[in-house]
């Protein structure tokens, strides 16, 4: 799979590192060490496919470029994922209020950082080509307009609401879903509901779904993911 991959990271070594292991898996990588430099070449031509942006930089923060980039038309389906330190806001930053697509703590392994770029330019094909109303994922299938659906040809009943949660979730596959994200696309934002509500529906519908279920990862203290890849292994 190739693509075009920026970083953004002002830790010089580790740029490196990243630099060359992207470029021997064969994406076309460019790099920036400061927050100025990523804007420009988040904006230059061709523009990046998926962004590799390290929360803290010695101008911008990584949250302040990440909003920029969605305000900008060139570059706001651009995939970000974010390098966070542990203990910091993981919910924020792939929430609505800064939304990246995806993170990675640090220290992370190359490999992990790899399987989410992977992870990010599936998910872009995917979507330009369009979402059809039969979606199958391993095990599982979903007709959308018929709201039915399937594990291992098996129908299973769910409630209009596990419906719409498991769509969202297979629609969004290998991208954080942030609770509060969940509430206002599943249950609409004035629901009159709490996040707890959303791990009780969650919990519910990986019951229904069995062995698929699986697929649902559970993020603590941030949210889930459902997985991008039936037979990967959790990325996690
Ligand atoms: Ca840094």
């Amino acid at each position: 799979m190739s693509g075009r991959v920026l970083v953004i990271e002002d830790e010089v070594d580790l740029a490196t590192t990243l630099e060359y292991n992207l470029r021997a898996e064969g994406f076309d990588v460019r790099i920036a060490h400061d927050g100025r430099a990523g804007l420009a070449a988040a904006t230059a031509d061709p523009p990046p496919d998926v962004i590799v942006l390290d929360l803290m930089l010695p101008d911008l923060s990584g949250t302040e470029i990440c909003r920029r980039l969605r305000e900008n038309d060139r570059t706001r389906d651009v995939a970000v994922i974010m390098c966070t330190a542990k203990g910091e806001e993981i919910d924020r930053v792939v929430g609505f209020e800064v939304g990246a697509d995806d993170y990675v703590v640090k220290p992370f392994s190359v490999r992990e950082l790899i399987l989410r770029v992977r992870a990010q330019l599936r998910r872009r094909t995917q979507r330009a080509e369009g979402e059809p109303s039969l979606i199958g994922f391993g095990r599982l299938e979903i007709d959308h307009d018929a709201h039915r659906a399937w594990v291992d040809k098996t129908e299973i009943a769910l409630t209009a609401l596990e419906f719409r949660l498991l769509h969202a979730f297979l629609t969004r596959r290998g991208r954080v879903q942030t609770r509060d994200a969940l509430l206002s696309d599943v249950w609409g934002i004035d629901a009159d509901v709490t996040t707890r509500t959303v791990d009780t529906h969650v919990k519910r519908l990986r019951e229904k779904l069995g062995e698929a279920g699986a697929y649902i990862e559970t993020l603590r203290g941030v949210g889930y993911r459902f997985k991008s890849e039936p037979d990967a292994e959790a990325e996690g």
